[in-house]
């Protein structure tokens, strides 16, 4: 009954294993995840073979870490969670005297020992797949069953030995939907402060994991009432339970946390996610009672440096720091479309970058559903994205024809003079009405022909060409208009 359906390419790795004598199985996370019914995203097992004798029963491996996981490297495998197969050999870990590391990692003799180290119940779960058997020594699959998160013996001493098993149970309870069980919970919130001996790079993963979880909010709320939420960021709390005006039914982090959930709600990427909970997070800073309410002038400056300093300190990429920035610092933009203009709208898109308009749209949906106000006016919302396409687009203009002013004087070995201006309407136009035709064959010969023609001629040709060349550019925007259905 305990039979798990373990992939082809899981079962060819563990027989190569079995038939060379040694013990194997799969543990940890993805073990859990098949029990659960979800998809691994990686597959790890376990073994008491040393890295060198791993290495030298498979083609094609790496060293993957200090701990002597090797990877084996699975060519044919299209399931990108299969391609590469994590081995590691047994581990005892041992000292944590500094609340994050053991003193001592050794090989371990047994699988027992190895599930033991194991962080959750749930998370030290091992299956024997020659024998299709699972091992589950703490009770793994009950608490699974239960939807709970347990320490492997006392949460005490496990988060002593490892701070970062804390934030670790609220990232599962949030990406799984699990509840954390009450004596582990106590410890959490009695034991936060050894976080503190974290390295910014560890917290920032699991932060990560918590942002890109289906319902972040939770955990992130959690870790506030558990005291957890200064360790991630000192900057958080300030919004906690800080009212605002009466347009806002929650307070600064009850919104950030709503925006945030919108965002994920929606499957936005990481940095508009992490924009969605930043985007206020200067409000505090910045909040002043002013003729009878409270106000918070500049706080999206203000808080597009308190951003950056968060994303510094936890490490994230330049890249996403620089993303973020921008959309905190640009999301205030006025979108009453009744009377923005076209111009104000082309200021917004450099400033805050084409790259990044659309993002911007997503924060700031992402900011009114987080106030709880009713949604962006459908028509309003197609008026703001008509209006934003209307500015990227490129103008009809002579710079799309393949040919240049220069060229046709080259061409004509004529000097500049008004005939050039009307040569290229003339050949616009035609481009206009048939794309293929712009190539630099056909315009060139287009432009010997014209150039035979009385300047008088020409003339008319080229008024006739710019009208018409004028009324496709109307047409190309009333196309923007008509795509969203606006005026
Ligand atoms: P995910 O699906 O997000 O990868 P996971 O359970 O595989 O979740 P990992 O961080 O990849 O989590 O860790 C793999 C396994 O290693 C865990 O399931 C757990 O058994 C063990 N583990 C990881 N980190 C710790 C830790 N800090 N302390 C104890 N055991 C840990
Ligand atoms: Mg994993």
């Amino acid at each position: 009954m305990d039979k798990l359906v373990i992939p082809k390419s899981i079962k060819n790795v563990s027989k190569i294993l079995s038939d060379a004598g040694f013990e194997n199985f799969v543990v940890g996370g993805c073990v859990r995840d098949i029990i659960i019914g979800r998809e691994p995203k990686d597959w790890d097992l376990n073994t008491n073979a040393t890295p060198e004798q791993i290495i030298s029963l498979f083609s094609k491996t790496f060293y993957e870490n200090e701990f002597g996981t090797v990877g084996v490297v699975n060519e044919e495998e299209e399931n990108e969670a299969l391609k590469i197969v994590e081995i590691t050999p047994y581990r005892i870990e041992s000292g944590y005297s500094d609340f994050r590391r053991p003193d001592k990692v050794e090989w371990g003799k047994t699988l027992g020992q190895d599930l033991a180290r194991r962080d959750f119940t749930i998370n030290a779960l091992a299956y024997d797949v020659q024998n299709e058997r699972l091992i589950d020594p703490f009770d793994g699959k009950k608490d699974i069953e239960k939807k709970m998160i347990r320490t492997v013996g006392k949460p005490e001493e496990r988060f002593h030995e490892d701070a970062l098993r804390m934030l670790r149970a609220l990232r599962f309870a949030s990406t799984l939907d699990f509840v954390i069980e009450h004596e582990t919970q106590e410890a959490i919130e009695k034991n936060a402060y050894l976080l503190e001996h974290i390295s910014k790079e560890r917290i920032r993963d699991e932060f990560i994991k918590i942002i890109m979880s289906d319902s972040p909010a939770i955990a992130l709320d959690l870790c506030a009432r558990l005291k957890l939420l200064k360790f991630i960021s000192p900057e958080f709390e300030k919004g906690i339970g800080v009212e605002q005006n009466k347009a806002h039914a929650y307070t600064i982090w009850e919104h950030l946390l709503r925006s945030l959930d919108h965002s994920a709600k929606k499957n936005m990427p990481l940095h508009v996610r992490l924009s969605a909970l930043l985007h206020d997070i200067a409000k505090p800073h910045t909040k002043k009672w002013l003729n009878g309410q409270w106000t918070f002038y500049g706080h999206e400056v203000v808080g597009a440096k308190v951003a950056k300093n968060i994303l510094v300190d936890l490490k994230f990429p330049k890249e996403i720091i620089d993303k973020v920035v921008k959309l905190v610092r640009w999301h205030m933009f006025f979108s009453d479309t009744e009377e923005i203009s076209l111009s104000a709208v082309r200021r917004m898109v450099k400033n805050v970058t084409p790259e990044l308009i659309w993002d911007l749209i997503d924060v700031r949906t992402a900011d009114r559903i987080g106030t709880g106000r009713p949604k962006e006016t459908p028509y309003r919302l197609r008026k703001y994205k008509s209006m934003i396409e209307e500015v990227m687009r490129d103008p009809i203009s002579v710079k799309q024809l393949k040919i240049g002013g220069g060229e046709i004087m080259k061409l004509t070995d004529a000097p500049a003079g008004p005939h050039i201006g009307f040569i290229l309407e003339i050949l616009l136009s035609e481009v206009l009405e048939d794309p293929t035709l712009n190539t630099n064959d056909y315009l060139e010969k287009k432009v010997l022909e014209l150039y035979t023609l009385k300047l008088e001629e020409l003339m008319g040709l080229g008024r006739e060409a710019r009208m018409k060349n004028e009324s496709e550019e109307e047409k190309e925007s009333e196309r923007v208009k008509e795509k969203y259905g606006v005026r």
